[in-house]
This record gives structure tokens, sequence and C-alpha cells, in this order.
């Protein structure tokens, strides 16, 4: 006999451990993704996110906010990336990627969430994502990678111009390797790269045409919390059912 879900042993509540900051790759002039090595293997899910804290001068407790993983689960190691992008007067993001460096330990905790993909949930899968937004959509673009299947993803990305696409070398070499992965650019501040599809904040008609265009009957979205709720209502007036329609915002 199968196990029932209600059988399977819970999973202990994620617990506050040191990791080690390992390597830090600048993906724009503010952002940076971090490499963060704990003691033990780590298993999330693609778009699942960790809880860091930090001591903040003049606070009596360290602060704590969430970042997503932009990394793969598997191979399954002790690594783990989030990728951070600095909000100015913020009290955590500007701390974590213009101070801080190799070899520095931070507090860490997760993983959380359940704006995850595998295989198991399907496709064709549309991404939505705007700013860091992106970075949960590349943990199930790299975990799709990773894992060898071949399950349409379709991603629209928003970003004000070029210098500011996050991931954009790693996004190029996984779309030139992976047929099954499609990238569409917007560009908010600049009218002429034509690396970007669209020149414009993304809108209904962007999001129907892509959504068409990907033959979408799943989507993920990841962003500022009014982007996120404009494209889930296109989507369901578009006659996407709701239940196939993820989001995570970030506020
Ligand atoms: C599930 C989840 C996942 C996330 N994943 C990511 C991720 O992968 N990458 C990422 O970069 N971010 C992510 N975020 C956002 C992240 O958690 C933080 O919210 C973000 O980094 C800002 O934190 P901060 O401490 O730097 O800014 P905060 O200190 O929270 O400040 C935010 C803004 O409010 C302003 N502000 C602060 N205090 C005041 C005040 N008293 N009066 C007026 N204005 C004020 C600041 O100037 C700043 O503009 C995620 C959020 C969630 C909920």
């Amino acid at each position: 006999m199968s196990p029932r879900a209600g059988d399977r042993p819970r999973r202990p509540a994620p617990q506050w451990a040191l990791a080690r900051v390992v390597e830090l790759l600048d993906e724009t002039p503010d952002t940076k993704s971090l490499r963060l090595e704990l003691d033990e293997p780590q298993q999330y899910l693609p778009g699942q996110y960790y809880n860091i804290r930090i001591p903040v001068e003049g606070r009596p407790r360290p602060i704590q906010r969430a970042y997503s993983l932009g990394s793969s689960p598997i191979p399954e190691g002790r690594v783990i990336e989030v990728g951070v992008k600095a909000v100015p007067g913020g009290l955590v993001s500007p701390r974590l990627v213009f101070e801080t460096h190799v070899g520095d330990e931070l507090e860490v905790r997760g993983p959380y969430g359940t704006f995850t993909w595998t295989e198991e949930d399907g496709g064709p899968v549309l991404l939505v994502g705007a700013g860091s937004g992106i970075v949960p959509l590349m943990a199930m673009i790299r975990y799709q990678a990773a894992r060898g299947t071949a399950i349409p993803m379709h991603l629209l990305y928003s970003s004000r111009r070029r210098d500011e696409v996050i991931y954009l070398t790693a996004l190029e070499s996984l779309r030139s390797e992976h047929e099954w992965l499609r990238v569409s650019h917007t560009f908010t501040r600049d009218l002429d790269d034509p690396l970007a599809r669209f020149h414009r904040r993304i809108d209904k008609e962007m999001v129907q045409l892509v959504a068409r265009e990907a033959e979408a009957q799943l989507a993920y979205i990841c962003g500022p919390p009014e982007l996120v709720d404009d494209v889930e209502r296109t989507l369901i007036e578009s006659g996407m059912d709701e239940q196939r329609i993820k989001t995570e915002k970030y506020d």
C-alpha cells in the first residue's frame, strides 16, 4: 500500500544556521549573487526562499528579510545562491550587496514558500518577472536545465535597461543551449535596445500575446505587488484557471 500524505514524516521546522559567503557575483551595478556555504547539504524546491538576518547598528535585534534562491536544488550540495538587489535606503539589502565580503558569515534559515515548480507541475509554463523578481524564476529554469526535462518555458522579463538585467549572460547561454526556453525582455527606460523585444512596461496586450505564443497552461509571476496583481488579473480574464497561476510578491 502506498503511503498517504498524512503518514509521511513532517520535515522539521527550519532553524537558523551560519552560512559562509564563498563567492560574490556582480549581476548589475546594484545586484549581487551571494553564494553561501552551509555545514549540511540543503534540500529545497525551485522557487523557494530563505530568510537572512543581519545585525544593524542601533537595532536591538538582527533584522530579517526574505531572499529567493536563484540556484538549482540539483545536484544537491551545501552551497546555495541568493540574488539580492540593493533597495535605496533599505536596512538589509544595501548591506548585503555593498558591504558583504567573501569569508563573512551570515545567519540564514529556510527553505520556505509554495511558489515552486518542478516537472511534476507540467507546462507549458509562462514565467513573468520584473527586477529582482527574476531570481526564483531563474531557479526554475536552472532546475529544468539540470534535470534534463524539456517542458516549454517562456520568460517575460521586465528591466529598466540592459545594464539592469540580472543574469544577462547566464540567460543568454541557457537560451542558446535549450530549445524549450524562450526569453522575451522588455525594457522600460531604453526605447532602442534590440536585445529587448518590447520597450514598455508589462501591460495587458504584452501578457496576452506572450501567453498565447507560449500556449501557457501554468503561470508564475514574481515582482512588485502591483505588477503581480495586474498580470494575474489579465491571465484570469484571458481564461486561465486561477489554480494554474502562482504568485510571489516582493513588498
Ligand atoms: C518571499 C520574498 C522573496 C524575496 N526575494 C527577494 C530576492 O530574491 N531578491 C531581492 O532583492 N529581494 C527579495 N525580496 C525583497 C526583500 O525581502 C526585501 O524586502 C528587500 O531587499 C528590501 O529590504 P531592505 O531591508 O533593504 O529595505 P527596507 O528597510 O525594508 O526598506 C524598503 C524601502 O522602504 C523604505 N523605508 C524603510 N523604512 C522607512 C520608513 N521608516 N519610512 C519611509 N520609508 C522607509 C526604504 O527607503 C526602502 O526604499 C523578497 C521578498 C519576499 C517577501
